[in-house]
């Protein structure tokens, strides 16, 4: 998921290794004991410009960001609306809530609309959606689940640890994608994927909410401090993405070229726009195969069959990175055209 190269980018390292110099290896405490200097706060403070909301607050991981938040802020009085094909640390969080839980059919509007509807009668809802399923490359419709929040009094919940630093012009996500960055009310995602890929996770939205996971989150009242060294890197990452979407913007054409290539090969690519490129193949040894002698040609990418996807679904995984060059990308769909032919995939 190193979607924009940063993990191995000079300065990204270089504030890895002055943070780490600063600061030590660790703070060997959790964050409300001894555990803050200026960085982690410094780094909150820059997530939160960087998405346009007021406030942010650090994880160990979106994992935890995740099972942190439902059960802060939702009682047995509220319910909590959750795409079916959403994230397992999204269900896990919902596991540990007391409220009412819906769980709609994927990106089904008409479904979320009759779930919204029956939950009319508690006293708050919460819709929660991965902004981009990492499985298939599609990106949640936004502008309708924030009409229909709007129409039935709903907040909105998205996890955008497959669209933070890359989505949209300014790479600020699914939301800016949407142009909804006014209308989803909190937002999840990690720092181990587009934003140096070390380690972390965050919640960042209004401030009451935030103030209350301080309070009230339990992976963050009862896990570590983030160390120095991964909170340069996220720090710089995001630097480097406030100073020009230049780095943002290459992505879009790069996967631009590999789904509308790979289609003309005569692949079937799903999902849309997002550098996640299921090649669907359907049978789970083809997958395998393939993605082996892809490997032989030089190529990493990894075959993904059932339990991670349904049956009958096998695909080989492709992601595209800002660091690859179109010469790669060429080079990686001659390949699979090549490989595809020799299994069968291809006339
Ligand atoms: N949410 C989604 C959609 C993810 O894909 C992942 C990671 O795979 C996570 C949450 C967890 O993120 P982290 O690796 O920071 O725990």
């Amino acid at each position: 998921n190193n979607y924009l190269g940063l993990s191995s980018h000079p300065e990204v390292i270089r504030a890895a290794v002055e943070a780490l110099e600063k600061f030590g290896a660790g703070l060997s405490s959790v964050r409300f004991i001894c555990g803050t200097q200026s960085i982690h706060k410094d780094l909150e403070e820059k997530i939160a410009r960087f998405h346009q909301r007021e406030d942010a607050i650090l994880y160990a991981s979106c994992f935890d960001a995740n099972a942190g938040i439902f059960e802060a802020l939702l009682t047995p009085e509220d319910a909590v609306l959750s795409d079916e094909l959403n994230h397992a640390s999204i269900i896990d969080g919902i596991r540990l809530c007391k409220a009412n839980k819906y769980r709609y059919k994927h990106m089904d509007m008409q479904d979320l609309e009759a779930k919204l509807q029956d939950a009319q009668k508690h006293r708050l809802r919460l819709v929660a959606t991965d902004g981009a399923f990492s499985m298939d490359g599609d990106i949640a419709p936004l502008r309708e689940i924030c009409q229909l929040a709007q129409k039935y009094d709903a907040l909105v919940f998205i996890d955008e640890c497959h669209a933070t630093g890359f989505l949209g012009p300014n790479g600020r996500g699914t939301d800016e994608l949407l142009g909804v960055m006014d209308k989803v009310t909190i937002i999840n995602s990690t720092l181990g994927k587009a934003l140096g890929g070390a380690a972390g996770g965050y919640t960042t939205g209004p401030k009451p909410l935030i103030d209350l996971l301080r309070q009230r989150s339990r992976p963050y009242l009862f896990s570590n401090s983030l160390p120095p060294a991964v909170v340069g890197c996220a720090s710089k990452a995001l630097d480097l993405l406030m100073e020009s979407n230049a780095i943002a913007q290459s992505m879009a054409a790069k996967t631009q070229r590999f789904r509308s290539k790979m289609t003309a090969a005569g692949f079937t690519i799903s999902g849309k726009d997002h550098p996640i490129c299921p090649v669907m193949l359907g049978d789970a040894r083809l997958a395998a195969v393939m993605a082996e002698d892809m490997l032989n040609r030089g190529i990493y990418v990894i075959g993904f069959s059932y339990p991670v996807v349904p049956k009958g679904k096998a695909r080989i995984r492709v992601q595209i990175s800002a660091v690859h060059s179109d010469e790669d990308i060429d080079r990686c769909v001659e390949a699979f055209t090549e490989v595809g032919r020799k299994h069968g995939a291809l006339p």
